[in-house]
């Protein structure tokens, strides 16, 4: 029935489940897997697999990990006193990349948003209260600059100022509606800098 031989058809729609993989795309990557050396294929199989099962939440901030806790919550060097809260692992990456951040994170695995039924329940918000208590003076919250991320940034300030926290926003130089992980490493550097009270 189909134009492909079953395992191919198979490839070709596990590829087409990743994120911006289409149709024409998935193809393309299936080709070239097939042509690929076999031990390549084998060392692309292995390392999603042991990604896999290697990788898992830091207990303490969220963000992926082969050590628990994570690298960046367990060095002696970054300054405890400040929280940096993002939404996704991803963005923990584009942070660090400036190399102009020296305290801990805190990754909240999404934003509310009540059009999805995401509510504060279901993002990490009960743990990053529980979090603030020892000697944290500064949360900076670096949810992406869009309608969501904005209000689940005033909810968070909400919270966080009655304990006396000092609660910033990034602000400059983040394009509205753009997404954290894009924005290149000044850009951010510069948005890090212009942070601003709530
Ligand atoms: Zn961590």
């Amino acid at each position: 029935m189909g134009y492909y031989a079953e395992p191919i058809a198979r490839l070709i729609e596990e590829l087409s489940r990743l994120p911006g993989i289409g149709p024409k795309t998935a193809q393309r990557l299936a080709f070239h897997i097939l042509k690929m050396p076999a031990d390549r294929a084998v060392r692309l199989v292995q390392a999603i697999a042991g990604a896999r099962e290697s990788i898992v939440y830091c207990s303490v901030c969220g963000n992926f990990t082969d050590v628990d806790p994570c690298s960046i919550c367990s060095a002696s060097h970054r300054d405890r006193s400040t929280i940096m809260v993002v939404e996704e692992p991803k963005d923990v990456v584009a942070i660090e990349k400036t190399r102009d951040y020296k305290g801990l994170y805190h990754v909240l695995h999404g934003v509310i948003s009540p059009l999805e039924g995401i509510g504060p329940d279901d993002i990490r918000i009960k743990e990053l209260l529980s979090r603030v208590s020892s000697g944290v003076k500064e949360v900076v919250i670096a949810t992406n600059p869009d309608v969501e991320g904005e209000a689940t940034a005033l909810y968070i300030a909400r919270l966080l100022k009655p304990l006396g926290l000092k609660v910033t926003r990034i602000a400059y130089g983040i394009p509205m509606g753009g997404d954290l992980d894009y924005a290149d490493e000044i850009t951010l550097a510069k948005a890090l800098e212009g942070r601003r009270e709530l």
